[in-house]
């Protein structure tokens, strides 16, 4: 933080600081897997993409970043850790409101790697339930920029819930499925995956089931589902980085499918976790 290496407990953040007062900041999180960043460019890309339409400046560069955050995952000793790093707009030294005046801020930090959903979960699919609250993106946040606006995304979850749901997925403006909080959402219908395609992150672990489809010559759009259609798929799932691809076998109470894992489902997540040995997915 701020060019210094410190212990989780003495990483302390001014309450001045625009990423808190205001969520001006953006982030990424990557995953280590055995030792080894899995798809580190694109989370870098991202990054630094957000950084740009935000207009922060680091004074690190893409390489000193990665070796920062290689540091913060030698010091922590894990060997499948969560690596988050953060850039807010900090604050300005003599309280302006002017953001032009603030000193951007770096923070990185790695923990061990906990997926959010149990080896249970991951066995039987999870529980999600459609809360009728609303994803604000894209009018008034740019989605290709990764943020901390989750409040509709909390909202969702609070829905689900009060619901029984394990997690939640929220709508766009439209009544169509957006997201969750933290994932993205895919349905497959006769062989072919869906995603919804505006007002979403565009996820890394997403972008990675399109080039996994792309390996095994599936088929692959991005498009508006409305609750129907999930509701009528043959197996719905959800990725992120945090927990990979994560099967979701009922929704509000509906059983997708035959209510069991579907078989290109575990087809892409056994691909998904292969790639992990591979040095061309680092
Ligand atoms: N959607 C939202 C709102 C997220 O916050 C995240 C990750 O945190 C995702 C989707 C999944 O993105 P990724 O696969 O890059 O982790």
């Amino acid at each position: 933080m701020d060019g210094q290496y410190l212990p989780m407990s003495e990483a302390k953040v001014s309450v001045l600081d625009w990423g808190f007062l205001h969520s001006d900041a953006t982030y990424d999180t990557v995953h280590v897997w055995d030792g080894r960043f899995f798809r580190l460019d694109l989370h870098m890309d991202r990054f630094f993409r957000g950084m740009e339409k935000l207009r922060m400046n680091l004074p690190y560069d893409r390489s000193a970043i990665e070796k920062i955050l290689s540091t913060c995952v030698a010091l922590s000793g894990h060997k499948a850790a969560y690596v988050e790093m953060i850039c807010t707009r900090g604050g300005s030294p003599t309280f302006s409101r002017d953001p032009r005046q603030s000193e951007n801020r770096f923070i990185a930090f790695a923990v061990p790697f906990g997926s959010v959903a149990s080896r249970e979960q991951l066995e039987r699919g999870l529980h999600v339930a459609i809360s009728n609250t609303v994803r604000i993106p894209p009018k008034s946040i740019d989605p290709t920029i990764k943020n901390y606006h989750w409040l509709d995304l909390v909202k969702g979850l609070f829905d689900a819930y009060d619901y029984g749901a394990e997690t939640a997925l929220i709508v766009d403006i439209n009544d169509n499925i957006a997201e969750g909080p933290g994932f993205n959402v895919f349905a497959v219908k006769d062989g072919r995956l869906k995603t919804p395609a505006y007002g979403v992150l565009a996820g890394i672990t997403r972008q990675t089931v399109f080039d996994l489809c792309g390996e095994l010559s599936l088929c692959v759009s991005a498009g508006d589902i409305d609750r129907d259609e999930l509701k009528g798929s043959d197996e719905v799932f959800i990725t992120s980085t945090a927990g990979g691809i994560m099967p979701v076998s009922k929704i509000d109470e509906t059983v997708v499918g035959d209510g069991k894992v579907g078989s290109l489902t575990r087809q892409l997540t056994d691909l998904y976790w292969e790639k992990h040995a591979d040095p061309a997915w680092s």
